[in-house]
């Protein structure tokens, strides 16, 4: 049964990950993973698109159409659809997603660590601070697939939208967060596909020289998808532009899990 890990790297562009992430590349470059260009949702701003990754529907119909809307989501996700087939969850992520599947506000003590089947992400750890280390995360992201081997799970680091805001995307800083990151995921994702996860690899939203997202530009709105599949089949560089509309179906029906009618994008064929 297939099982599919997301890795949402927060401020992720296109073209640094394109440049900088060499596991990435060497996957694409042989044909063991594919490689999609996505013009984000907007505004491209975090919790807007977290929602819209999720719900597979744009802002303006999900609601969560700024960062200061605190509040579970009111639309089908993935999140809820998988529990409701009875499969198991689990999220390394920012706070923000604990407030749109699991409850708002957040509770910095209690909704930290969750294992908890009754919740829509029954295995949780979350984090507050964007400087939160991403090697932290990975390895909490990493210990929840050891332990609970979840059909989904979402892991979310912070560390590229931080050396962005901090330093502007035409920074070392920010391009060599993308080689970091690359680093720490190449041994994961060996694994993971040993343990039969498809793995995606996106991100919520670009970044610009200023350190700036929210609006329209390339820079603020393009992002990749790599797919990288257990088989270690792969489409290469497919030059193809998709929509962040259409990562909630694809997930799904990779599951196996009912597409809700609210997610009209078409699921990518990865075959
Ligand atoms: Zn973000």
């Amino acid at each position: 049964m297939a099982k599919v890990i997301l890795v949402l790297s927060d401020a992720l562009r296109y073209d640094v990950a394109k440049d900088n992430m060499g596991f990435l590349g060497h996957l694409v470059e042989t044909k063991q993973a594919g490689l999609y260009k996505i013009v984000g949702e907007l505004p491209s701003m975090s919790r807007p698109m977290y929602e819209t990754i999720h719900t597979g529907v744009p802002s303006s119909e999900h609601g969560v159409v700024a960062n200061s809307i605190a509040r579970l989501s009111k639309m089908p996700n993935v999140f809820r659809s998988v529990r409701g087939a009875g499969k198991v969850t689990a999220a390394a992520a920012y706070s923000w997603f604990s407030e749109l599947y699991n409850g708002a506000p957040f509770n910095r003590i209690d909704d930290r660590e969750v294992d908890d089947e009754r919740l829509v992400i029954q295995h949780g750890r979350f984090y507050t601070q964007d400087e939160f280390p991403d090697v932290e995360l990975f390895m909490s992201a990493a210990l929840l697939v050891r332990r609970f081997s979840p059909d989904y799970l979402l892991l979310h680091p912070m560390g590229m939208d931080y050396h962005g805001e901090t330093y502007g995307s035409d920074s070392k800083e920010y391009r060599n967060h993308a080689i970091y990151q690359d680093a720490l995921l190449a041994p994961l994702i060996v694994e993971w596909k040993e343990r039969g996860y498809t793995v995606f690899v996106t991100g919520d939203h670009g970044i610009n020289k200023d350190g700036g997202h929210g609006g329209a530009s390339p820079e603020q709105r393009t992002v990749p998808l790599f797919v990288i599949q257990p088989n270690g089949q792969g489409r290469g560089d497919t030059d193809e532009i998709i929509s962040h509309l259409q990562i909630a179906p694809t997930i799904l029906k990779l599951l196996d899990v009912p597409i809700p009618e609210t997610m009209k994008a078409k699921p990518l064929s990865l075959r």
